[in-house]
């Protein structure tokens, strides 16, 4: 969570109501300083910036790997990308947004309304939702960096079809290998069967790692989902608490 003394009163009661909604019945606040404060620092851009200016080349999971393009140069290649039907309706582009040297990486659909507006992923009652569940495993949502699988809203927030995908998907495995994040949290079925590239359902998918070119892969629900289905929110929770042991792990 972000320090609780950051939080205005609305966002602390936000906070604890989900942290109710998820099924915390107790909170560790006089353990937290120290452990907390290694975890974050790990944890933040700047460590990583830190590490890569003194030479790493290391993927996140050890393996030497060349020089690839950076987000940047990821967002030029896209351009005021035509590459799909979605490109004439869309307002903006939504690339993706966040730490770019993140450890921890989240997944989502394609932008709705708000997103298309703003240019920005998940700024909608979703993403807030998003946000409560980032920091309940003690990241702000700039430690973290947020992406979709397509980049242009599709119309009515449709389902994605094959050939959007197609298209856009290049890109999202571009920005992943210029992140080099430890893991990526796959958000609802399409984020999930496009990134571990299996037609399972999210409820099969869910819960569990898989290993994806030096990245730790696991899908959970969808926040807009759990708008809809708030008992599905304990089951976000287990899969988070899982984010954060296997960060853990392999920070050690
Ligand atoms: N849903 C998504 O999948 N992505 C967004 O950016 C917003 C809502």
């Amino acid at each position: 969570m972000s320090g609780f003394k950051e939080m205005n009163h609305n966002e602390l009661v936000a906070q604890l109501q989900f942290f109710k909604d998820i099924g915390v019945e107790s909170l560790a606040v006089g353990a937290v300083g120290e452990a907390q404060a290694r975890e974050r620092a790990a944890s933040s851009g700047e460590a990583q910036a830190r590490e890569r200016a003194a030479g790493s080349n290391a993927s996140p999971l050890g393996a030497h790997r060349a020089p690839l393009q950076d987000l940047e140069s990821v967002r030029a290649e896209i351009g005021d990308c035509q590459r799909c039907k979605l490109a004439p309706k869309r307002t903006n582009i939504v690339f993706g947004s966040g730490n770019p040297s993140a450890e921890l990486v989240f997944v989502g659909e394609a932008p709705g309304y708000d997103e298309d507006q703003q240019g920005l992923p998940f700024v909608g009652r979703a993403g807030q939702l998003l946000t409560k569940i980032i920091e309940s495993i003690n990241f702000k949502r700039e430690d973290v960096y947020i992406c979709n699988v397509l980049k242009c809203r599709p119309p009515e927030n449709r389902n994605p079809e094959p050939d959007e995908v197609a298209a856009c998907n290049p890109f999202l495995k571009k920005q992943l290998a210029a992140i080099r994040p430890k893991i990526v949290c796959c958000l609802g079925t399409f984020a999930a069967q496009t990134v571990i590239q299996t037609a399972a359902p999210i409820s099969r998918l869910r819960g569990k790692f898989f290993d994806l070119d030096g990245m730790r892969v696991i899908a959970t629900f969808h926040p807009a989902y759990l708008l809809r289905s708030p008992e599905k929110k304990r089951e976000v929770w287990e899969d988070m608490k899982q984010i954060r042991a296997e960060l853990f792990r392999l920070r050690s």
